[in-house]
């Protein structure tokens, strides 16, 4: 599903360049549970972009169902990015000026379903993730475990194969933590492939396979004996 040979990628911060992937490559299947771990400041985040389709990197390769993401068209790629992959992110990202519902709608919109389409599959995942009652508040009018669920609804409302989470508890108490823990392990048992980035090891723990990066470096990667 997803093969990384070689990446490399850096950033330029007043005239000094700094390379923050360093030759990484790796492969991930259908299906698996990956946690990417490592310090602040180590790449995690920067791979995520790459994996996510949201930045290319300066060198090697990514493909991404077989396709090399270098090469496809600007259109070609938020296609594919919407289609395959849904995000969630440690500050939710809601708009906040919508309601649960209509943020759910959005990254549908860009798929070119109709109006009752976006409605009905938006519903059916804030059911799925508890949220039936609270579908026309704002995020302003939700706990941080709610807007959470509400993002998880978001990225998973198309249904697409790949989960990509960057730090989805870090902004959670333990309990509310472990219960976007919960839904995201039940992604897993239906079939959804999920990449979870966290410096926590106790939630890197419930993957089944833990790869660890140190200065853009990935220094470890191993399955969890689970
Ligand atoms: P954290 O655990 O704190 O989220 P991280 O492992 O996600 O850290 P990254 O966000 O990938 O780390 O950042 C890796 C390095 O790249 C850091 O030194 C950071 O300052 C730098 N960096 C990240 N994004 C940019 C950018 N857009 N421009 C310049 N430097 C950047
Ligand atoms: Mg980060």
């Amino acid at each position: 599903l997803i093969q990384v040979n070689n990446m490399t990628h850096g950033y330029k911060m007043a005239g000094e360049s700094m390379t923050v992937l360093k030759d990484l490559s790796f492969t991930i299947d259908f299906g698996e549970f990956v946690a990417i771990i490592g310090p602040s400041g180590s790449g995690k985040s920067t791979l995520m972009n790459m994996l996510g389709c949201l930045d290319i990197s300066d060198e090697g390769s990514y493909l991404l169902d077989g396709q090399e993401v270098r090469k496809l068209s600007d259109n070609k790629l938020a296609a594919i990015r919407n289609e395959k992959i849904g995000f969630i992110f440690q500050s939710f990202n809601l708009l906040p000026k919508l309601s649960a519902a209509e943020n759910v709608e959005l990254p549908l919109i860009y798929r070119g379903l109709s109006h009752r389409e976006r409605k009905q599959l938006a519903h059916e995942a804030l059911v799925k993730v508890g949220l039936e009652d609270r579908m026309h508040h704002r995020p302003s009018e939700l706990s941080g475990g709610q807007q959470q669920r509400v993002a998880i609804a978001r990225a998973m409302a198309g249904s697409p194969p790949i989960l990509l989470a960057d730090e989805p508890t870090g902004a959670l108490d333990t309990r509310t933590g472990h219960e976007v823990m919960q839904m995201i392990q039940e992604l897993n048992k239906q079939g959804h492939t999920i990449i979870l980035i966290t410096h926590d090891l106790e939630i890197a723990n419930q993957a089944k396979r833990i790869i660890r990066i140190q200065d853009g470096n990935l220094v470890e990667d191993r399955r969890n004996a689970r």
